[in-house]
């Protein structure tokens, strides 16, 4: 039997049920109503098997940074699976795609941020991230700074290693998480955890939980803290202003090595290349994926400074992945830069958010269901309150408003993501100021709906 898009959906959802467990799903309740069925896209629209529309508010999982339908990034990965389709680069070989794509990282990447560790996603990079930072700390002499510390609900990946390093209880409950060695402060999140403070003084005390951390475990244990320069999954949180500074002062003064997990900031999402850039911040290491290849292929990696380089240039790193700097997912990912460089994403991104997506965007705080707008570049999130005007949140247990905002904006042909009570958008970068138009005048519409 063949299964193509020509079967009517009924029978392609009865088959995904039969046999596809989905991530992130409750496969049991997924099965009842049955999944949707993506079929094509262009530019920043999705079209389902009924023929239905839909304006993409996610840019797939915040990752189709150039949009779809892109034929040069078709046609690169046709020209080097024709020309080279597979070779690792583990035993004193190289390839050309993997060459240049590490050198065109180093270029863009800010500082002296210039090597580069492939893997195929933000998880894997996270996983060597971990060991990168422990062998580095051994070769140092100084074995015992193999401490992680990093954020509660802050994501950094599913795999066992990179699910540790976030603070999503849920996934660490499943598992018996995290492993050894990595420990988790509090968020910087001023909207839910501020209380009476101002967000400049919020900012400063949930930095200085890091300091705190360091002091009582003893810098001579700390190897590194890794953050998302803007917590994505965990809510589109922006810290506020005071917060990158004093983290910066931190890791300087203990000598603490800074990994910037830039998966989702990385690549134009916050109006710079990267989100360090944003928010002045100099990582040792930052974590890529996602906007790398525009999602048309899996490829992630860490890049790493020329000292972190140097130090573990000395010994073998026991450590790879057979698909580590992938022909394919290296080319494509080339072709992506060269789009996202000659077509001025970055700048438009720049140009689109402010003050038009802003504008709009802080609009949606008039809604009756709606408080606290943040956006920075393209990526933002709204709170959905009982009571406008308190910051105050939904009952536990009875935090369905984001799910049924989320429902009817996807009944609305909007996909948007709900975290919580947070709404969220990551569109495609190269959204227009009508394509802008059209999602928030779903959204609205979704949102009078669920109010
Ligand atoms: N790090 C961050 C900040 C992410 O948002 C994600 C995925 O959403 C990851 C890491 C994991 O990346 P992947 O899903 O490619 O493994």
């Amino acid at each position: 039997r063949t299964i193509t898009n020509h079967l009517p959906t009924s029978e392609l959802q009865a088959l995904d049920a039969a046999h596809h467990v989905h991530p992130f799903t409750q496969n049991d309740a997924l099965a009842k109503k049955g999944a949707r069925i993506i079929t094509r896209a262009k530019g920043v629209y999705l079209t389902d098997s009924e023929g239905e529309t839909l304006i993409d508010g996610m840019a797939g999982l915040w990752c189709v940074n150039v949009g779809y339908g892109r034929k040069e990034l078709a046609d690169a990965a046709a020209r080097q699976i024709e020309e080279l389709p597979y070779y690792n680069t583990f035993f004193q070989t190289s390839h050309v795609p993997a060459i240049a794509l590490a050198a065109r990282i180093a270029d863009l990447a800010p500082g002296d941020l210039n090597h580069v560790f492939f893997a195929s996603s933000g998880s894997e990079a996270n996983d060597t991230n971990i060991r990168l930072v422990r062998h580095y700390w051994a070769l140092k002499g100084k074995p015992e700074k193999s401490v992680i510390i990093s954020r509660k609900n802050g994501y950094h990946g599913s795999s066992m290693g990179s699910a540790s390093l976030g603070g999503m209880t849920s996934m660490h409950e499943q598992g018996g998480l995290p492993i050894p060695g990595i420990v988790h402060i509090d968020q910087p999140h001023w909207y839910a955890e501020g209380g009476d403070m101002t967000p400049e003084e919020f900012g400063l005390q949930r930095a200085r939980a890091l300091e705190e951390k360091i002091l009582e475990l003893g810098a001579d244990r700390v190897g590194a803290f890794i953050a998302e320069p803007v917590q994505g999954a965990g809510g589109v949180i922006i810290p506020p202003s005071t917060y990158w500074p004093e983290i910066q002062r931190i890791v300087d003064k203990y000598d603490i090595l800074l990994i910037a997990d830039e998966v989702i900031t990385g690549f134009g999402r916050t109006g710079n290349w990267f989100g360090s850039q944003t928010f002045a911040i100099k990582p040792h290491i930052m974590t890529i994926a996602k906007g790398l290849s525009s999602g048309y292929q899996p490829i992630g990696g860490s890049v790493v400074c020329d000292e972190v380089a140097a130090v573990i240039a000395t010994d073998e790193f026991n450590h790879g992945y057979t698909y580590s700097g992938h022909p394919v997912a290296a080319a494509v990912a080339l072709e992506n830069l060269r789009i996202i460089e000659e077509e001025g994403i970055v700048e438009h991104v720049r140009d689109v958010a402010h003050p038009y997506l802003a504008e709009r965007w802080h609009a949606l705080g008039d809604h009756p269901l709606v408080e606290d707008t943040q956006l920075v570049g393209l990526m933002g999130s709204l709170a959905l309150v009982p009571v406008k005007g308190e910051r105050a949140k939904f009952a536990a247990g009875a935090g369905t408003a984001g799910y049924i905002t989320r429902e009817r904006c996807f009944a609305n042909n909007v996909v948007m993501r709900h975290v919580y009570d947070r709404m969220i958008i990551s569109p495609p970068l190269v959204i227009t100021p009508s394509e802008i138009d059209i999602l928030i005048d779903r959204a609205t519409v979704a949102l009078d709906e669920a109010y």
